[in-house]
């Protein structure tokens, strides 16, 4: 089983609008309102992909009531722990010719208690897993390493640990003594944590993988976009490169990666079709205007068009 956390989720709203006037009311009748959050993403894929995985996190107030009764309607298994404060909401307007303004709520505050409480759900779904994703932000009350903290809570498991960050909780959780399995930065995450720009040529990913923040760290996958990904597992390098897809929409495709290295290593695959399942994956969640969405029906066609080369 996958185990997939998110700390922050959300409730994402989109109000479509063709244009958006300031100072004044603005009408909306297609609102669309889902669970949100990079974990939820992650864990609404991998059960697409019909595999087996559970949501736990933090959840509260009435919103938090609406991501489980979301969880479930898709037939989805959840163990969120409850927190006092309120499940915030994100809201995007999409208005004219595509241009998005959001809202981004803080969210709520989060106390040591609750902390406690979350890590011994998560303890004992983690002992019945053999992947665990770490997803996205950290609510206010959390501090920046505590990613590592609950790495440090899986010290004597086999679990692999996938932990998609960015920032300060990345970077602690990369020198903490007890090291993720798996990262997946973005090339504009690689850039943040290095505080220097980041060429995605080949040879120059191989020097920046090769850099001691990474020591300790099996799987590193940089994900490039269009241009698919370069990744260094153990001491070798491999580059992914994917078809020319029909891109709708795709926010969401980091997420859909991270579900595909989620199941690929779940069923123990090579690292090879590790590498094509994720990138297979990004591409659906791309491919369709839902954020967080896959068509399985598609998956083996576009895997055999997905080739990995070591380098
Ligand atoms: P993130 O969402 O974290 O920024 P990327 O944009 O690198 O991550 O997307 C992750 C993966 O999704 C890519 O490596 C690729 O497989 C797929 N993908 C994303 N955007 C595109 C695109 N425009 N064309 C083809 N594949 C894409």
């Amino acid at each position: 089983m996958i185990v997939s956390v998110t700390m922050n989720p959300s409730v994402d709203i989109s109000y479509p609008l063709s244009t958006l006037v300031l100072d004044d009311i603005n009408r909306c009748d297609k609102v669309r309102k889902t669970a949100g959050g990079k974990g939820l993403n992650v864990t609404r894929v991998i059960h697409q992909m019909e595999a087996e995985v559970i949501s736990t996190g933090l959840l509260g107030g009435v919103l938090g009531e609406f991501i489980r009764e979301n969880l479930s309607s898709e037939g989805i298994k959840h163990d969120f722990s409850n927190i006092q404060g309120d499940t915030r909401n994100c809201i995007a307007i999409l208005h004219d010719n595509y241009q998005q303004t959001e809202i981004l709520e803080a969210g709520p505050t989060i106390s040591t208690e609750e902390l406690t409480s979350f890590e011994e759900t998560f303890l004992t779904l983690a002992t019945s897993s053999d992947v665990a994703t770490l997803s996205g932000s950290l609510p206010k009350g959390v501090s920046k390493d505590y990613y590592s903290r609950l790495l440090s809570l899986l010290s004597n498991t086999d679990i692999k640990v996938i932990l998609d960050t960015s920032g300060e909780s990345l970077k602690s959780a990369l020198e903490s003594p007890v090291k993720p399995y798996a990262i997946k930065p973005n090339s504009d995450e690689l850039q943040a944590l290095l505080g220097e720009e980041v060429s995605t040529d080949y040879t120059n990913l191989s020097d920046i993988l090769s850099h001691s923040l990474f020591d300790g760290v099996p799987l590193i996958m940089v994900s490039l976009g269009k241009d698919g990904a370069f990744a260094k597992f153990d001491e070798s390098f491999y580059r992914v490169e994917i078809p020319s897809i029909p891109v709708k929409n795709p926010v969401g495709s980091g997420d859909s990666t991270v579900a595909g290295l989620a199941i690929g290593l779940s069923k123990r695959k090579s690292i090879e079709d590790v590498l094509k399942y994720a990138m297979t994956l990004g591409m659906l969640n791309a491919m369709e205007d839902t954020t967080g969405c896959v068509d399985k029906t598609k998956f083996d066609d576009l895997f055999n068009q997905v080739n990995v080369y070591k380098l």
